[in-house]
């Protein structure tokens, strides 16, 4: 194709304004049909994506064709975050604000490296995480460096945590790297997330070193089994536990590391949203003593993807972990995104955390929280009347279930999700198997919650006879 007639081709298409009118179109029947749709495609509908399997042609489409072609696509193969009764993961849904202005934001295209980049950009970050600091009730100087999500989040606290303990021992890990460096402790409930555990192997704390904590019965770090702590050490600690919804006794574990000079981070993905609601705020006591957390604003808030966030209480830190020169300087000034992050080009993700906040308040993020929570204990409640088990209390948003022996909550488990009524997935508790149902969608209503008691005894009918 001549260049100039490219150009000229997209230039039309941005005035026509075509393709994003019935990109608009498509997405908001997309959202409306939700409730409709399956709640994971049948797998006949997934063969559909076969088609995707061609040559890359070497003469283009029509824009629009191209498009139609992925709305269709979309429409019988996504998963289908919008419904109520998706309880898989810990995958949040969608609010319908953020989901607006990140619709909106995405036609703005901005680099969100640096100020001079996008000062909207630059702007909403800092003042979202002005924001959460203050909602999760965390020392004022905190600042907040926006990523992917919370692996990268840990990845970001544990590194800002690898900077400072060497840096305490007179070491710079940037300019020095590790060998020969002062060797440093990583201490880890057992029942961390595997997020955890990448972060850790990526930053050079080899997994083999890591002293692991047993958990408790309720899959909180057991804080009499900690190991003396120091200060070359690296303390672990989760808010909410990826099966339980279990948090760590941060104030004990805290007022440990705090006298030996250990650094804490937390992995609070989901769990930390606790903080910003009255009825479930005493579940993470003593957090705001941790020296730097990881957050998931995609999961408990209900923002699209992708949105997560690295909380530190040592800027100076973080900043120095991720920089090799000294650009850093500058945080006392400007606030660039990318001083605080690995990235450096990325999209924009304060626009829909600006919103969701914005549109929710501190009362809304609140009620939102407490809503999963009102959610997933009925979730619990029925199942357990239904005689399931039930092996540990639903003290958050997340349900364990399962039955007998570990064949039948298998069996159970691909019963459910081929009856489709339903989506959750398998985990494993105490060694056994089980199936978690994780509330984490704003739109899991009491219908929803009937709708799931309903399909695990559906289920267990269809294994009658196992
Ligand atoms: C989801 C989750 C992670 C990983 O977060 P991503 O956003 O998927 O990167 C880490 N820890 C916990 C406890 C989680 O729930």
């Amino acid at each position: 194709m001549n260049p100039e007639d490219l150009q000229a081709r997209l230039r039309a298409m941005r005035t026509e304004g075509t393709l994003l009118r019935r990109a608009q179109e498509a997405a908001r029947r997309f959202v409306a049909e939700a409730p409709e749709r399956p709640v994971f495609p049948p797998p006949e509908a997934l063969r559909a994506l076969d088609s995707l399997d061609e040559p890359l042609p070497a003469a283009g489409a029509e824009p629009l064709q191209v498009l139609d072609r992925l709305d269709a696509l979309a429409t019988a193969t996504t998963v289908n975050q919008h419904s109520g009764r998706y309880f898989g993961f810990v995958n949040g849904g969608v609010l319908p604000a953020a989901l607006a202005a990140r619709t909106l934001a995405d036609a703005w295209d901005q680099n969100a490296a640096l100020e001079v980049m996008s000062p909207l950009a630059a702007r909403l970050e800092a003042v979202c995480g002005r924001w959460l600091v203050e909602l999760l009730g965390l020392p004022a100087q905190t600042a907040a460096g926006f990523v992917t999500g919370t692996s990268m989040a840990t990845f970001c606290g544990l590194a800002a945590a690898r900077h400072a303990l060497l840096e305490r021992h007179g070491w710079d890990v940037n300019r020095q790297g590790l060998g020969g460096a002062p060797a440093l402790r990583v201490v880890a409930g057992r029942q961390a997330h595997a997020a955890v555990s990448r972060a850790l192997a990526l930053l050079g704390f080899g997994l083999d070193t890591v002293e692991w904590v047993a958990a408790d019965a309720t899959g909180a770090m057991a804080t009499e089994a900690l190991p003396a702590l120091d200060d070359r050490t690296l303390l672990i600690a989760q808010a909410g536990n990826v099966n339980s919804g279990a948090f760590d006794d941060f104030r004990a574990l805290c007022a440990r590391a705090s006298a030996a000079g250990a650094w804490v981070h937390v992995d609070g993905a989901f769990g930390l949203w606790a903080a910003a609601s009255p009825g479930t705020r005493h579940l993470t006591g003593g957090v705001d003593q941790a020296d730097s957390w990881s957050l998931d604003a995609h999961k408990t808030l209900n923002t699209p993807y992708d949105c997560g966030i690295v909380l530190c209480r040592h800027p100076e830190a973080l900043a120095a972990s991720m920089q090799t020169g000294g650009a850093y300087l500058q945080l006392g000034g400007r606030r660039d995104p990318m001083l605080l992050v690995p990235d450096m080009s990325r999209r924009a993700r304060g626009p829909e955390l600006w919103a969701a906040l914005a549109s929710l308040g501190r009362d809304g993020v609140a009620a939102l929280v407490e809503l999963l929570c009102v959610r997933a204990r009925a979730i619990a409640r029925g199942l357990a009347a239904a005689g399931f088990d039930t092996p540990v209390p639903a003290v958050f948003n997340q349900v364990l279930v399962r039955t007998g022996e570990d064949g039948h909550t298998r069996a159970l488990l691909g019963a459910l999700q081929e009856q489709g009524r339903i989506w959750c997935g398998a985990t494993e508790w105490e060694g056994r198997a089980a199936i978690r149902v994780s509330v984490c969608n704003w739109a899991t209503d009491a219908a929803d919650v009937a709708a799931c008691v309903e399909a695990f005894v559906a289920a267990r009918r269809a294994l009658a006879g196992w």
